[in-house]
């Protein structure tokens, strides 16, 4: 068992096995050839990987930015070092079939190498995750000439890739973009415009990048519904896949970060000279769909990616609470007395298990989404029905929970380093800066919580909210058998009732016209079915925990108490927030949304 200060795994595993038990997944004939040991083969692979080839340059790329040089970008060597290991180690193929060279691992064991990487060096792992995002897509919805001449080369660790949707004009609302594509008599399009903000947009890691292009064709109707999605290379190349000319696409410019420097974000012209070819994806005026699959499964990953920051801050601060000796107990009257360890002083605790909270409640709702992944693979229909109905539902909450308070997380680990956490000399403030962009990117989390109240919680009548709450309601009476567990289980019910209430009198008013008004409360929202979904996962740890610790041995029964002693905190702290945040949604507080402009 690994583990290191980037790594908890008694959790990873207790989370994997205990909680999600996901080794059942190699019933599905796709996975038949995985089994715990394979798993754990993988994860250990992923870990050693990022521990000797990603971590080291970690702070050395936070200093070095990557420089606009010539046209090109230059790079601290180190980043393309990684990024050869990580492809020679196969996980850029780490999802991929068999019969293309790669692991076909389930996505959450997948997740779980990646969170490694993510963990070790967030800027570096960019470059493989979105080349493999594109890959997906492709696999999804490319031809069978596309998926040779951009998709293998991508699992094979030859070409990478980005998302170009973001223009200057237009970032949260898409359908405002202007890029246009023109048809030619070949069948393909000539691309024109700018793109804001590409991570991974210009670099020479690998022989070429497959941008996927978020563009208008010419005529096209106006906002969301004439949007389509274009492969462009940035070398063209010929049918045998060699490469032939460089396409019209220009570096023209670079985004200068808080955090993730690593990463280079660039600013992108399509077409200046008249001669960028692009390749259609899939039907015209269909991209955004496409492109959601690409970003429905980055959500999770950003999601994940935040919390592993808030994870390292955890495991540092806790490190760093156990060592420094400061002050004495409030009752310690002797001047004399040696000092106590910061870990003695209460609100360091409360400090420390916050961030437990927090973070080991979102690692444990960032596997069940990315299990919802694969349980559509799952034989029986209802089941594949029911696990994507959750996951529409779970991924904005992945995705906004998780980075909002991995966030809130970092901030309690500079706090408990005190002016140290303030100091480059620590690592927590970097922690804390590269974990700034992720409530940004792949839609502010505004916009998620937008689109939970809006879209995911209303679809198909409330089925999904419907299907998450019954879930909760059945854990709730497991765990109202353990007397120790019966008040939890009865605050958690009475919070599931406040959250169908809510959701009801949303759907209600937004029906009756109000949806403005309604959505104004969208972040409570957030808020009422995230902290539900966290204290419906700390339970079920807790009860997991609870049936345990009898028979625990050695460091097992310290775990189990933590667990359960977290899940204590998190109800007393945390869940009855869940009610004031309710009341907002149910009233459709009109206190933001009233205020007028000219007020401020
Ligand atoms: C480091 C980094 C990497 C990125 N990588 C990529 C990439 O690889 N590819 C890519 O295409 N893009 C990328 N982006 C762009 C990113 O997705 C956008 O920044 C993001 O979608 C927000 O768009 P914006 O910056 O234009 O902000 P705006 O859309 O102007 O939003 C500003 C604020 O207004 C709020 N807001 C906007 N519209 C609404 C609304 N309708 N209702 C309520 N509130 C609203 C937002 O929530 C936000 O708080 C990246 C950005 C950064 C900073």
């Amino acid at each position: 068992m690994t583990s290191s200060p980037l790594l908890d795994r008694r959790h990873l595993d207790f989370v994997l096995f205990e909680l999600l038990g996901v080794e059942s997944l190699s019933g599905y004939p796709r996975y038949a050839e995985h089994n715990r040991e394979t798993f754990d083969a993988a994860i250990d692979l992923a870990h050693r990987v990022a521990l000797e080839k990603f971590h080291p340059h970690n702070r050395k790329s936070d200093l070095h930015e990557p420089e606009m040089v010539d046209g090109g970008v230059r790079f601290i060597p180190e980043i393309g070092e990684a990024l050869a290991a990580f492809n020679e180690a196969g996980f850029m193929a780490s999802l991929a079939d068999y019969e293309q060279g790669g692991m076909q691992l389930p996505f959450v064991i997948a997740s779980a190498c990646d969170a490694q990487f993510s963990a070790a060096n967030p800027g570096t792992i960019a470059y493989p995750a979105l080349a493999r995002a594109a890959a997906n897509l492709l696999e999804v919805y490319g031809t069978e000439e596309q998926k040779r001449l951009w998709m293998l080369p991508i699992v094979q660790g030859r070409y990478y890739g980005t998302m170009c949707l973001s223009e200057p004009q237009a970032g949260s609302s898409l359908g405002d973009i202007k890029t246009l594509a023109e048809p030619q008599a070949d069948g393909s399009y000539r691309i024109t415009g700018a793109k804001m903000w590409i991570s991974a947009g210009d670099h020479e890691f690998g022989e070429n990048i497959v941008h996927l292009v978020l563009a208008k064709i010419v005529g096209a109707p106006a906002g969301v519904r004439g949007i389509s999605l274009f492969i462009v290379p940035r070398w063209r190349v010929q049918s045998d896949g060699a490469r032939a000319e460089r396409n019209d696409v220009r570096l023209a410019g670079l985004n200068h970060k808080m955090g993730q420097r690593g990463s280079v974000n660039t600013f992108l012209k399509f077409g200046e000279q008249g001669d960028c070819h692009g390749y259609l994806v899939g039907e015209a005026h269909q991209g955004l769909g496409y492109m959601f699959h690409m970003m429905n499964e980055e959500r999770i990953g950003v999601g994940m990616g935040a919390v592993q920051q808030g994870l390292v801050g955890y495991l540092y601060s806790l490190k760093y609470a156990q060592e420094r000796r400061q002050g004495r107990h409030p009752d310690q009257k002797d001047p004399t007395s040696p000092p106590v360890a910061l870990i003695e002083h209460a609100d360091v605790r409360r400090m420390l298990l916050m961030q437990k909270c927090y973070v080991e409640g979102a690692i444990a709702l960032g596997y069940y989404t990315a299990l919802l992944v694969d349980q559509q693979r799952d034989p029986e229909e209802s089941v594949r029905r029911e696990s994507e109905l959750l996951l529409d539902l779970l991924t904005p909450i992945i995705k906004a929970w998780g980075s909002d308070y991995s966030l809130k997380s970092n901030e309690l680990a500079v706090q408990i380093l005190g002016g140290y956490g303030f100091t480059r000399e620590y690592p927590v403030e970097q922690c804390y800066r590269d974990n700034r962009i992720n409530p940004i990117h792949e839609g502010t989390n505004g916009i998620q919580a937008l689109d939970l109240l809006g879209r995911k919680a209303m679809m198909q009548g409330g089925a999904a909210p419907k299907l998450l709450f019954g879930k909760i309601a059945q854990d709730c009476r497991s765990a109202a058998a353990h007397e120790s567990l019966a008040p939890y289980a009865a605050q958690l019910g009475a919070a599931l009732r406040l959250a169908g209430e809510c959701t009801q009198a949303a759907g209600a008013r937004m029906a009756a016209g109000e949806a403005r008004r309604v959505l104004a409360n969208a972040e409570h929202y957030m808020t009422v079915l995230g902290h539900l979904t966290i204290g419906w996962l700390w339970l079920r740890q807790a009860e997991i925990a609870t049936r345990a610790l009898p028979s625990a041995q050695g460091d097992d029964v310290a775990f189990y108490q933590g667990k359960i002693q977290a899940c204590r905190f998190f109800f007393a702290t945390e869940i009855p927030r869940i009610e004031i945040a309710a009341k907002l949604v149910r009233e459709a507080d009109a206190s933001a949304y009233e205020m007028e402009a000219a007020w401020f």
